[in-house]
């Protein structure tokens, strides 16, 4: 297959950029695959009605059929299709966060297609906040059932060259509206029961969620490595983000961390280093070592923005040997540490 890339303005994509974002939406009512930006990761997109177009997307990514897709909308009305019964705290939810980086899970209706939720009774839904995707939803008039648009198992990704990497020649086309914002996936929240759960945790924060709802809570399995609980999200039971060279994250101080590194050298290893700035900084004494940078320590929203592309990015090194610093768990670091656990196969060196 011929993959096309569109390029488009991202600032007004129906204004500036009708005949790129026409031919794509086309190529969506005809039942194709087509990637598109959002404002957490790049989405691979098909009309979440064609059971046909569904499988595409599974086909596409590699994907296992028992992980379900989200549903991207572009206005609330299209809910009544799609879910059902909806709780206060769905519609709070929806009123404070969308659109926006959040994902809910609610009942699903009859007919939605059983691919999309690999069989579940819930589907899961959210309301976009990117000029291209919003406009594509438009022009088409579909709700779009879009994963992130990688190879399952690699990082997602942030911008167009990422997806050309894995899927050119495997879907019928890209639009490149430029990088992402957030740069992570959405955080996504069940809301079927009385006190909504953090399946997934995403661009907004458990403390933001909070601040609207009150109490939230978070799918066990998300708080341990072991495989005994099995996680109410069946996509978090797989590995993720990974790059080729195995993934190390270093929990300690800087000294340990430059001690880590070197004994690893000491052994012949060629060694990479995803950190911060200021950490990379501060290490700019050890020989040899190849660094990556992902984002600074004063705004971790730049760390989870940077992220995917410094773990793509060592795939163009010849590291036999990734070690990664760790961040505290709170805010915008939960995700982080999540995609970063998920990189490592949850490998951690404790100082
Ligand atoms: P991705 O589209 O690659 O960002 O992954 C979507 C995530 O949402 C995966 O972790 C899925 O398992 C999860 N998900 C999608 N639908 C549901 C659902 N109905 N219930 C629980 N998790 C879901
Ligand atoms: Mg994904």
């Amino acid at each position: 297959m011929n993959t096309k890339l569109w390029a488009v303005d991202k600032e007004n994509p129906i204004k500036h950029s009708y005949p790129q974002i026409k031919q794509a939406a086309d190529l969506l009512e005809q039942g194709e695959v087509v990637a598109f930006p959002t404002e957490t990761v790049y989405g691979l997109g098909a009309n979440a009605l064609s059971d046909q177009a569904v499988l595409k997307i599974f086909e596409a990514k590699g994907r296992p059929s028992d992980n379900p897709l989200i549903v991207h909308i572009t206005k609330q009305e299209q809910l009544t299709g799609l879910v059902d019964n909806l709780t206060q705290t769905a519609h709070k939810l929806m009123d404070a966060f969308w659109p926006g980086p959040l994902t809910l899970v609610l009942p699903k209706k009859e007919g939605v297609s059983q691919y999309v939720t690999a069989g579940l009774d819930t589907l899961a839904v959210r309301m976009p906040d990117h000029p291209v995707a919003r406009a594509l939803m438009e022009v088409s008039g579909l709700p779009l059932a879009a994963p992130s648009a990688n190879l399952s198992g690699k990082p997602s990704p942030t911008t167009a060259a990422h997806v050309a990497e894995d899927l050119t020649d495997k879907i019928a086309g890209i639009v490149d509206g430029g990088a992402t914002g957030v740069g992570l996936e959405s955080t996504v929240v069940d809301c079927t029961t009385e006190i909504p759960v953090i399946l997934r945790p995403g661009g907004v924060t458990k403390e933001q969620l909070e601040g609207v709802v009150g109490k939230v809570d978070v799918d066990p399995a998300l708080l341990t490595e072991s495989s005994t609980s099995k996680p109410k999200s069946p996509g978090m039971k797989y590995t993720h983000y990974a790059p080729v060279a195995p993934v190390f994250l270093v929990e300690g101080s800087q000294q340990f961390l430059e001690e880590t590194i070197i004994k690893a050298q000491n052994e012949g290893k060629k060694v990479g280093f995803l950190a911060t700035e200021e950490t990379i900084l501060k290490a700019a004494g050890i020989k040899e070592l190849t660094s990556i940078a992902c984002g600074t320590q004063a705004d971790l929203t730049t760390v989870a923005a940077r992220l995917y592309d410094a773990l793509r990015a060592f795939n163009s090194t010849d590291v036999d040997i990734i070690f990664s610093e760790t961040f505290s768990k709170t805010g915008m670091g939960t995700a982080i540490m999540n995609r970063l656990e998920k990189a490592a196969g949850h490998k951690v060196i404790k100082e």
